[in-house]
């Protein structure tokens, strides 16, 4: 009896007659099943570069649907993708790639109540996410269970990736605790070179082939850090921390540990300003057009003169932190009419709403349009 079939065969001849690989890294690869957290920038090139190897089983995880702005990086989608679930729409690109490989998707958030039965049933975990909730709690249990991780990440121009294994120094090692706020930056909010998630997600799915072949990976304990406006490579050896608590004999995993707390960062930043919304005056983005022509209203957007100048919706231009620096009526008064409201807006929601708190205690008349262009934009297109 065969390996493989004759189909297999042919298919994975490049592999085969690859010196380090062979057939019987090819049957490696059929046996193995990895963990992919997240579809997004780096999920798209890792799930489609490991299916197209043959790794027999593959698992995706993510809770996210797809949107139009997506499409600039999250290759495995395309423009009637938009609106459906991402991991269900991974799972459809996969098999149209590989009808010989097992995909499963998971249309839900990795969480303390999934994980630890995720992880568990893969061989390797690949973290595509954005957001370090998710990542301390890929760490932690992988710690737990002795299971290898490889995680990148990607910020504008830069990105970095490295593999954890479980007796060598962890993620919790380089990052004790989250950077200040709820969440790391991410793309939706600091923008991103669309090709860098491609660049880093090759990089994780290489590391991954050469590991479920038995090679050695160059980034095992290392961190390599990538800068895509100089082209630098750096590698740096990780140390385990000794004061690192998830690398302690003693460590337990604790579902209840406050650092899961911010899983779907964008999530619980949308309901956090849901929350702050009902303090202050927010319009829908439906309802955007509708002020916009009053004579009452005077429309402000409160992103920098970059972004006004790339898209807008029309109105004066000031933006926040000038807002937020000038005193009393300092250049306001001269633009902005106190028997008006003004109708702030921005790219998310966020910006305009910290704008409104600004402006109110100002005492301006003003009012937040909830999710910004953003939603303006989906709100016009959807009609
Ligand atoms: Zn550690």
């Amino acid at each position: 009896m065969s390996l493989f079939s004759e189909q297999e065969y042919l298919r994975y001849t490049r592999h085969i007659q690859l010196p380090g690989a062979g057939a019987a890294g090819q049957s490696k690869l059929k046996q193995a099943h990895v963990l992919i957290v997240g579809c997004g920038g780096l999920g798209a090139p890792v799930s489609y570069y490991l299916a197209a190897a043959g790794v027999g089983t593959i698992t995706v995880v993510d809770n996210d649907s797809v949107e139009l702005s997506n499409l600039q990086r999250q290759i495995t989608f395309s423009e009637t993708d938009i609106g459906k679930s991402k991991a269900l729409c991974t799972k459809l690109r996969l098999e149209q790639l590989n009808s010989d490989i097992n995909i499963h998707a998971v249309d839900k958030a990795l969480s303390v109540d999934n994980a630890a039965e995720l992880i568990q049933a893969a061989d390797l975990v690949l973290d595509c996410t954005d957001n370090f909730a998710t990542r301390y709690l890929i760490n932690d249990l992988c710690k737990v269970l002795g299971k290898r991780w490889i995680y990148a990440s990607i910020y504008q121009f830069s990105g970095q990736c490295a593999l954890f294994n479980p007796d060598q120094s962890c993620f919790r090692c380089i990052f004790p605790s989250a950077p200040a706020g709820d969440s790391a930056p991410n793309c939706n909010i600091a923008g991103v070179l669309g090709v860098l998630p491609g660049l880093l997600g090759t990089m994780q799915a290489s590391e991954a082939l050469k590991l479920l072949l038995g090679l050695s990976s160059a980034i095992s304990n290392t961190l390599m850090l990538v800068e895509t406006d100089s082209m630098q490579f750096q590698k740096i050896a990780l140390q385990q921390k000794s004061t690192c608590p998830c690398c302690s004999t003693e460590f337990r995993f604790n579902p209840d540990c406050a650092d899961y707390s911010g899983i779907c960062a964008t999530e619980s930043l949308s309901e956090n300003a849901n929350e702050s919304a009902s303090k202050t005056s927010v319009i829908s983005a439906a309802d955007f057009q509708q002020y916009h022509s009053r004579d009452d209203i005077v429309v402000v957007d409160v992103r920098n003169k970059v972004e006004h100048h790339a898209f807008n919706l029309g109105g004066l231009n000031i933006p926040l932190d000038e807002l937020a620096t000038s005193s009393e009526d300092i250049n306001l008064a001269s633009n902005l009419d106190k028997n008006k409201t003004l109708l702030l807006y921005c790219q998310s929601g966020i910006r305009s709403q910290q704008a409104c708190h600004l402006l109110t205690a100002k005492n301006y008349k003003a009012i937040s349009v909830e999710g910004g262009i953003v939603k303006i934009l989906r709100h016009r297109l959807d009609k």
